[in-house]
């Protein structure tokens, strides 16, 4: 049986108080912990060997899900994963959150997972993603303990794949996160909260705890549909292996006004389908367009032999899979 390592639980009672605390410590020494459901089998198999657990359950607020006329859609980054799922105000107005939140692993981690720590899920491999004894008979790799990448031996960096089933959505629906930091907070899109890096893949700082994600109100000239399609070999459990959630505003005679194609698991950060979002706005969706545009919007998608099924395999499903979410709005 896979144990945790010793460690120390510090229980701050505010966002602030958690990000000193994490700075107070160096680097890899502390981390900060939600649900603890990507976490701790990571330090189970000594992936992250944190001394000091910074614990965010006792935070007070950061749970709820609101949404105001003016404000738009705010979500605390406690929130789990079952409330979004379940949140009847998801449900009727952003149904693609409510979605993904809900084909995140399975029933019993989305009641402990949350948003925030989706959102900074780590990135994945299948020479990463095993025991300790099994890293160590092949010499490890540059993302723990290692020198080489074995996927790509000769690369500079490491291509683990981002693995959030959420951050394509919100980036696909230009949301926003909220970080608070040790002497103040900011916002940013949550696009610019990832870099293609398997290591080093989000741009917040370290001591940074992500309180908020924000949506803008989907009514009026901003409105926008979404979906979300999710590829994994088995529905029960398995994080994505591709996911693309697409995002259209229409004017009333169907013509695209804004139109977002967000891939996930084909990088080590989401990747947006720029050309293939340029090619539909100002035209309607007949079914060539859909084609054209899915063609397009696989190219950027670059997925290595470092997950589930072949890599070619699910290229080719990139496309499948926008085409499929087009005709899912277009009906819609
Ligand atoms: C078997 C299995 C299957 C899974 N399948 C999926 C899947 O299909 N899709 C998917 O997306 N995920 C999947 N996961 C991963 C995980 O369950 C979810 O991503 C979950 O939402 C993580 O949230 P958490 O609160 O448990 O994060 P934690 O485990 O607590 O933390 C994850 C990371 O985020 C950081 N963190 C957490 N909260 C914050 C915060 N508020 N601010 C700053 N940093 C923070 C932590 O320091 C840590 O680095 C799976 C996990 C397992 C074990
Ligand atoms: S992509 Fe390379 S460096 Fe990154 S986890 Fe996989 S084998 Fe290791």
């Amino acid at each position: 049986m896979m144990r945790l390592p010793p460690f120390r639980y510090l229980k701050p009672k505010s966002a602030r108080e958690a990000a000193k605390m994490l700075a107070d410590h160096a680097r890899d020494e502390a981390m900060a912990v939600s649900g603890g459901t990507d976490l701790y089998p990571n330090m189970k198999r000594r992936q992250f060997e944190p001394k000091v657990l910074v614990g965010l359950r006792a935070l007070e607020g950061g749970r709820e899900v609101a949404m105001g006329e003016d404000k738009g859609l705010e979500i605390g980054g406690l929130a789990t994963l079952q409330n979004l799922e379940r949140s009847a105000l998801l449900q009727a107005h952003f149904p693609a959150l409510a979605k993904a939140a809900g084909l995140v692993s399975s029933p019993i981690l989305r009641h402990m997972g949350t948003l925030g720590g989706n959102l900074c899920v780590d990135t994945r491999c299948t020479y990463y993603n095993q025991t300790y004894d099994w890293r160590k008979a092949i010499d490890f790799c540059m993302k723990k303990d290692g020198a080489i990448c074995w996927v790509a031996p000769s690369s500079p960096r490491c291509w683990a794949v981002s693995s959030s089933d959420t951050a394509p959505v919100l980036i696909a629906l230009d949301a926003t996160v909220t970080l608070v930091g040790p002497l103040g907070e900011r916002r940013i899109p949550v696009k610019d909260l990832y870099r293609p890096d398997g290591i080093d893949f989000v741009t917040k700082t370290r001591e940074e705890i992500l309180t908020a994600i924000h949506v803008a109100p989907l009514k009026g000239p901003n409105g926008m549909r979404a979906t979300y399609l999710k590829l994994r070999r088995r529905d029960s459990i398995d994080f994505p292996i591709l996911g693309v959630a697409v995002a259209l505003q229409t004017a009333k005679d169907g013509t695209v006004t804004k139109a977002r194609i967000v891939l996930t698991a084909v990088e080590s950060a989401p990747v947006e389908a720029e050309k293939a979002e340029a090619l539909l706005v100002g035209k309607k969706l007949t079914d060539d367009l859909i084609e054209e545009a899915a063609a397009l919007a696989y190219r950027p998608a670059k997925p290595l032999d470092n997950t589930d099924l072949s890599y070619p395999y699910r290229k080719k499903m990139a496309k499948v899979y926008v085409a499929r979410a087009l005709r899912e709005l277009r009906l819609g």
